[in-house]
């Protein structure tokens, strides 16, 4: 399997204000070169040392290569959507392959981000989890997708115009909060102001989790406003812990009551992911059991049509019990929507990620980004 012990190299994104000025006074600069460095990539979005005309040009190569390496490389990209859907297949220093997704709505952006090679999880429904986790992402790895991304955006190379990455989710491949400590600092590296960071909104980020209790209530003690999601997909612990194997050991109604503190720490509503399985978890009575559990809490429902993964017994439930299941939500006043199912075409709609299975398939390539510039 590869990468399974080795780490990707150390970024610039990896690092805090601080630990940049100490990393660029080792490698022989003086430490405001680590500030300048972080303006180029997190600013302007560029890791290109040809664009660093304020670095002194003996020294520019060799910052650049050691605090700016290229961690992801564009294998493949496509599109749909009228190119306002777009994913980009990676691969890593060592081989092992993710995907983000970037998606262009008329008031925002959206990057869906992987978190880790693969995932530990193995909820049965879910592309991402049949092929079992290849290794954590680091912390400027899973950076790298959404600058990548708001590179593109701003450079006008997404249908729609020059534009820029107004909301992530982590919902690509990967468990985030079984990737803790390098999705922490992601979130900082985020949700920095520029150009120390991103400077997106914590609130305009989301991460989505099956529920690995001790870690929610971790993320909610971080002083961070981000949203959380938690994919819950069944009212009952009976059926959940089918669909979500983790549910074995944290129950619905411990994963709830972490969830709603969390809305309490942050006043942030919770988001829960639904995917609608025909007549596994879409029956009227299910849908009342999930009101009875959403009842005057801080939460939304998102609902999503399964996407049938390759070889997956399941199905998606029909229009008409769709309709009742927002019925039965709606007559209980619980805030409900039904996502929409961007991407799909191109298997890059929720639970449809699995690069690494199969880096090779595809229809439709369409090369729209072109690579990130080298460092060297
Ligand atoms: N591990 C995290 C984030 C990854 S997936 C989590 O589970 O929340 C993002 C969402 O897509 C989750 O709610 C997940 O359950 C859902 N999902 C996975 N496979 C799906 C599929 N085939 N169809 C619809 N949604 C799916």
């Amino acid at each position: 399997m590869p990468g399974t012990r080795s780490r990707p190299p150390r970024h610039l994104a990896d690092l805090d204000p601080a630990a940049r000025r100490a990393a660029a006074a080792e490698l022989g600069g003086e430490p405001f070169r680590g500030d300048q460095l972080a303006r180029h990539y997190f600013a302007r979005l560029t890791d290109d040392p040809g664009e660093m005309t304020d670095l002194p040009a003996a020294t520019r190569a060799g910052l650049a290569s050691a605090l700016l390496p290229r961690l992801l490389t564009a294998e493949r990209e496509q599109s749909c959507d009228q190119g306002m859907t777009h994913k980009t297949l990676w691969r890593a220093f060592d081989g092992a392959y993710v995907e983000s997704v970037l998606m262009r709505y008329p008031a925002r952006v959206t990057i869906c981000v992987s978190s880790q090679a693969g995932c530990g999880m193995a909820c049965p429904f879910c592309a991402t989890g049949q092929a079992g986790l290849t290794r954590n992402l680091s912390a400027a790895e899973i950076v790298a997708q959404v600058v990548a991304g708001a590179r593109a955006l701003a450079r006008g190379e997404v249908a729609g115009g020059p534009g820029r990455v107004s909301n992530v989710v982590f919902m690509g491949m990967g468990e985030p909060l079984a990737n803790y400590a390098q999705v922490m600092i992601a979130l900082r590296r985020l949700t920095d102001p520029v150009p120390s960071g991103l400077g997106i909104s914590q609130r305009s980020v989301t991460v989505s989790t099956v529920g690995l209790v001790p870690a929610i209530r971790r993320l909610s003690a971080e002083g961070l406003s981000v949203t959380l999601a938690v994919s819950l997909h069944a009212p009952d612990d009976e059926l959940r812990d089918e669909l979500v194997p983790v549910n074995k050991r944290w129950k619905v109604a411990e994963v709830l009551g972490a969830a709603w503190d969390h809305a309490g720490a942050t006043g942030r509503r919770v988001s829960i992911e639904y995917a609608l399985i025909r007549d596994v978890n879409d029956q009227r009575w299910r849908a009342g059991a999930l009101a009875g559990l959403l009842s005057g809490k801080l939460a939304h429902v998102n609902l999503i049509p399964l996407n049938p993964t390759p070889g997956s017994r399941w199905t998606a439930s029909t229009p008409g019990a769709t309709r009742e299941f927002v019925a039965a939500l709606e007559a209980r006043q619980i805030p409900v929507t039904v996502r929409d199912t961007r991407g799909r075409q191109i298997d890059g709609a929720c639970g449809q990620l699995a690069a690494s299975a199969r880096p090779s398939e595809g229809p439709r390539v369409l090369p729209l980004m072109p690579p990130v510039p080298s460092a060297e």
